[in-house]
């Protein structure tokens, strides 16, 4: 589990946010809305660890986070691959031990399990996300924290990528914390969206409508492969 307590966050005069209380369940997909600027990747990062919160304090299964968060890990809108390294070696940047056949089942499962060699530069924009989003998850995070991952992305890719995360999601069970402009994505991704306002949570809404995620998954990864 996840838990902010009385979170602040200040730089210098500016505060950006002002005392967040709010609680994750394990295995919960949260998306997060607001404003550009209301303070959502300032958020992320604090869960990240990146950053300390001013003053009240984050829970990590019940123990108080001190410096990076290990449980978790984050994938950015610009998908951050390194261009010197090959697709494989960027989603097994920085790890040791036995990686590969994690992140060759993961690349199997975003559909480029063929471009294991290539070099980032020859991918598509979508493409690169999706390694980016293999790489998120090739350590197998409790947490995963996705900052606008599809904001640069074309109304039809970014289908195939909602897909995509949505049936990751379900296959491996991790915590979802989504920050997107996109209020139809959240809702229709997340299991509660979260609305943040000059940084304050103004709502904390459980969603149940009816998901595709409830049914078999085949046909999105197919899709989502295609895209
Ligand atoms: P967007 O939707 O545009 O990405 P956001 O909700 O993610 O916006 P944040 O990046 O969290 O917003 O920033 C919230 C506020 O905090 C902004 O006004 C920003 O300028 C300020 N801010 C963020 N990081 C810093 C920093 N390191 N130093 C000073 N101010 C900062
Ligand atoms: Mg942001």
């Amino acid at each position: 589990s996840l838990e902010l307590q009385g979170v602040r966050k200040d730089f210098g005069e500016f505060e950006v946010l002002k005392g967040m209380d709010l609680t994750f369940k394990k295995g919960e997909f949260i998306a997060i809305v607001g404003k550009s600027g209301c303070g959502k990747s300032t958020l992320l990062r604090l869960v990240a660890g990146l950053e300390k919160p001013t003053g009240g304090q984050i829970l990590v299964n019940g123990k108080p986070l001190n410096g990076l968060n290990k449980s978790s890990r984050t994938m950015f809108q610009d998908g951050r691959l390194f261009p010197w390294k090959k697709i494989l070696q960027n989603i097994g940047v920085g790890l040791k031990g036995d990686w590969k056949s994690n992140a060759m089942e993961l690349l199997e499962q975003v559909g480029l399990a063929d471009r294991a060699n290539d070099w980032p530069s020859v991918l598509s924009g979508g493409q690169k996300q999706r390694v980016a989003l293999a790489r998120a998850l090739v350590n197998q995070p409790d947490i995963l924290l996705l900052d606008e991952p599809l904001g640069a992305l074309d109304a039809l890719t970014r289908i195939g990528m909602q897909r995509l995360i949505e049936e990751l999601w379900r296959k491996r069970d991790f915590t979802a914390l989504l920050v997107t402009h996109d209020v139809e994505e959240a809702v229709m991704l997340a299991d509660r969206v979260i609305l943040i306002e000059e940084g304050k949570v103004v709502m904390n809404k459980e969603i149940n409508l009816p998901r595709p995620r409830k049914k078999d998954s085949i046909q999105y990864s197919s899709l989502a492969a295609q895209i």
